[in-house]
């Protein structure tokens, strides 16, 4: 949200404003007007100088601002920063007037080119101006890096798609450890009856291990993938154990009727389905952990063209 004292001022000087800053000429110079936490900053971006004239720019502003009740000044051989405290009082537009007069001014007196370049190449020419969402960090284009800029940011977002869609490794991954799972909690069921179930952690761990073992891309494969791999797996098992305690019970099944009462047993059917109810229910707590953790995905910072703003520029962002 935009101050309003930087607003009123960027609408009177037909300036462009970005997230929580304002920027554009003024009188020739470029400007820039921030708003933080208890003060307002006042810097400008210009050719560079040379030590000589710094240090002649430094002296002429510190006397000027003895007038401006500016806190801090920074003067580097590009640039000039000036901070208006606000500790009882907000910095009145009058205020930031006479800063930015006080450095044009000076500026013009020690024979400082106007304007500014492209922040690639220098080009004076129909400049746009571009800010990071994630801080208040402004960059200036010429047309022309403008385009090689949203060509490599197009390269960029297409390389992204291409790899999201590559995750033919990480799922052989997770089948082929997801065996070695079914075979753990088979084994288990066999050797240690009464904790069979806890099997499913171990062959839940064991998609995961195959998962990040075989990735080979930044991406993380979506969760739903490793669900259905999860849950296949379990249901799998649970098919499995039940078939070995009915071969245990009545060694002289054939495996036709095996099959036949997996088909058509409703009974049968339904002792299997609540084990694998139990089996997901034991893992919900360690799945909703982890589907928090994919899905809390930080997205880098993004360059955004800064528009001109206007009367309803708080209405129409939000
Ligand atoms: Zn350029």
């Amino acid at each position: 949200m935009i101050n309003q004292v930087l607003k009123e001022f960027a609408l009177e000087n037909n300036w462009y404003c970005a997230r929580t800053c304002v920027l554009g000429l003024y009188k020739g110079y470029y400007f820039q007007l921030n708003d933080e936490e208890r003060c307002k900053i006042l810097s400008c971006d210009f050719d560079e100088v040379t030590e000589e004239t710094r240090e002649n720019i430094e002296a002429n502003l510190l006397e000027k601002n003895k007038n401006v009740s500016a806190e801090t000044t920074i003067v580097t051989n590009n640039y000039i920063a000036i901070s208006f405290a606000e500790v009882l009082l907000k910095t009145n537009i009058e205020t930031l007037k006479k800063g930015l007069n006080s450095v044009v001014e000076v500026l013009a007196s020690n024979s400082v080119p106007q304007g500014i370049g492209c922040s690639h190449c220098g080009s004076k020419d129909n400049l746009r101006y571009y800010y990071n969402t994630t801080n208040n960090l402004v960059r200036r284009l010429c047309p022309d890096c403008a385009a090689k800029e949203e060509t490599k940011k197009n390269q960029e977002e297409q390389d992204k798609l291409f790899e999201e869609k590559k995750y033919t490794r990480e799922i052989i991954g997770s089948v082929l450890f997801s065996i070695i799972g079914i075979a753990v909690w088979v084994l288990m069921s066999v050797y240690l009856k009464n904790i069979t179930q806890i099997g499913v952690i171990v062959l839940g761990a064991l998609i995961l291990i195959g998962d990040s073992k075989f990735k080979r891309t930044k991406q993380s494969t979506p969760l739903w993938i490793l669900a259905i791999i999860f849950l296949l797996s379990v249901i799998i098992t649970n098919y499995i154990i039940a078939g070995n305690e009915i071969y245990t019970n009545y060694p002289n099944v054939t495996l036709r009727v095996l099959l036949n009462n997996f088909l058509y047993n409703s009974s049968l059917f339904s002792w299997i389905m609540k084990r694998v109810l139990v089996s997901v229910f034991i893992c919900a707590i360690p799945i909703v952990i982890l589907f928090f953790q994919k899905s809390t995905k930080i997205n880098g910072p993004e360059w955004v063209m800064a528009e001109k703003i206007t009367n309803n520029y708080e209405e129409r962002i939000s």
